[in-house]
């Protein structure tokens, strides 16, 4: 390795990703070699004997986008809101918001919510900020729900909906969900525990970048077709820059400086349930069979936001599981960027209770299977690796 160059790191820009990958949403205009170097990178110590935790999880997609409606049944007013794909923790807020009218429209001042994710979460958090009395009921609570084992990258296009999906009115609510979650995480910024932090980071390529990559590079074969939905927020996004040869420290031909916000989850999601039951929220655990038992709730306005769990409830087939498998390694408070490996399905994100290690497999669309592939991450820790050999 080549210390001085990962001391004293160069100029940046930015990539085309791996479809429908995290990267993708932080892709921008690139401008070349336009800013001063920013500073001393730290060596990644990337080896699998480093590796603290393992998880996965499902991302809830649906072809269509969330699902944000009501309808009146068993006796109650039922304000569906699931289905955030690869975008829950970054669009929750603005969904929420979205979610808030239908709430209201029931007249009631005390409801319930149905889960405690990034959804259920922020949702109950809207309407408390809104007058309303909120009882979460939950099977699972941070940090056991799916949400928790999300990497923490503002993604918010990440297979949030397909493209046959995507008419003009349709990008445009999504616009407006991204605004508003993206004004709010602004206000989380500079907080003791820093849930809400900005990061750069590098995009690396064996091949330049325009230069398409080979369909097998691409990961997650099964996907469908996603929108290029991330230019309608190019004026609230930092321009990538590239860089030149010899300006970055990386064993590769091609890089670019990305600037990305992220959430250090375990922080964020504590704070969320400490603002929640400071202004007088509950959590009850209960475990829903079927949405018939929402009619014996003591509140008269249901919000379901049960995410990939109501697929089962309430049998929605629309919902469609996207396997995801993360690592993380021991944290290295000096490691404050993060990397993606074009072509290879590797990102990198460093967080504060340790580097997040994601990795897609090919067939992680439509794939519900939850065990644990040790030996995927670990074969994605030493891809890394070989970037600072
Ligand atoms: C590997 C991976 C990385 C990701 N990274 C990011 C990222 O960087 N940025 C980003 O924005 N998004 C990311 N996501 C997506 C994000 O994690 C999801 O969109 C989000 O977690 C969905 O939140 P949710 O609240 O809808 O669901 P969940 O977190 O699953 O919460 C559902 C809640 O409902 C409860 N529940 C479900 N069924 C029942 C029932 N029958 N009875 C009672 N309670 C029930 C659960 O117990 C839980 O409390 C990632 C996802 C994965 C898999």
């Amino acid at each position: 390795m080549k210390r001085r160059l990962f001391l004293g790191a160069g100029t940046a820009a930015l990539a085309n990703l791996p479809k429908c990958s995290y990267a993708q949403t932080t892709a921008p205009s690139t401008a070349l070699n336009a800013f001063a170097p920013p500073g001393p990178i730290a060596p990644l110590r990337a080896s699998a004997d480093r590796i603290i935790d393992l998880n996965v999880c499902l991302r809830p997609f649906r072809a269509q986008g969330p699902r944000i409606a009501s309808e009146q049944r068993y006796g109650k007013t039922i304000v569906h809101h699931y289905g955030h794909g690869g975008s829950g923790w970054s669009l929750s807020w603005g969904s929420a918001r979205l979610a808030l009218p239908l709430i209201r429209a029931s007249g009631h001042k005390q409801i319930a919510v149905i889960g405690c994710g990034a959804i259920g979460l922020t949702t109950a958090r809207v309407a408390q900020m809104n007058g309303m009395k909120v009882r979460i009921y939950c099977k699972e609570r941070p940090p056991e729900v799916a949400s928790s084992k999300a990497t923490g990258l503002w993604s918010p296009d990440s297979r949030i909906c397909s493209s046959e999906y995507a008419t003009p009115a349709w990008t445009q609510a999504w616009a407006s969900m991204a605004r508003s979650s993206f004004k709010t995480y602004q206000s989380l910024l500079g907080l003791a525990d820093r849930p809400v932090e900005w990061r750069d980071g590098y995009i690396l390529s064996d091949i330049p970048f325009d230069q398409p990559l080979p369909d097998s590079a691409h990961g997650g074969i099964d996907e469908p077709d996603y929108p290029d939905l991330i230019g309608e927020l190019d004026d609230i996004r930092p321009k990538s820059v590239l860089l030149r040869p010899g300006e970055h420290p990386f064993r590769v031909a091609h890089a670019k400086r990305f600037t990305q916000m992220s959430f250090n989850i375990s922080s964020y999601q504590r704070l969320l349930m400490d603002d929640f039951l400071r202004a007088g929220g509950e959590i009850v655990h209960e475990v829903f069979e079927h949405p018939r038992q929402f009619g014996a709730l003591r509140e008269r306005t249901v919000v379901n936001c049960t995410g990939y769990g109501a697929r089962a409830l309430l049998g929605d087939k629309s919902i469609i599981p996207v396997r995801g498998q993360t690592a993380r390694l021991v944290p290295q408070i000096e490691v404050d960027y993060a990397l993606i490996y074009r072509g290879h399905n590797l990102f990198m994100l460093p967080r504060r209770d340790g580097v997040l290690v994601q990795a897609q497999g090919e067939h992680d669309f439509g794939n519900e299977d939850t065990r644990i592939d040790r030996a995927l991450s670990v074969a994605a820790v030493e891809r890394l690796a070989t970037l600072f050999a």
